[in-house]
């Protein structure tokens, strides 16, 4: 747990499809009027990158991340 690695949603890139919210097992992300939101970001485990490598729209980003 940490309260400086957790990701971000790029609104715009995200394509609204919730396989970051079926995927992350520490339940990060919560559906909200059908987009993921980053609700618990304490829940994240540092370094985890699990909802990054199934995101196909490229939108989920962490600390250091560059476009
Ligand atoms: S997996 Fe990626 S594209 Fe799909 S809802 Fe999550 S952030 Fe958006
Ligand atoms: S990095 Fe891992 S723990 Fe953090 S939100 Fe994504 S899947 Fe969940």
């Amino acid at each position: 747990m940490s309260a400086t690695w957790f990701p971000t949603i790029d609104e715009d890139r995200c394509a609204e499809c919730l396989q970051c919210v079926e995927f992350c097992p520490h339940a990060v992300y919560e559906e909200k009027e059908g987009r993921p939101v980053v609700a618990q970001p304490l829940n994240c485990v540092d370094f985890c990158r699990g909802c990054q490598k199934i995101c196909d729209a490229k939108a989920i980003f962490f600390p250091g991340d560059t476009y």
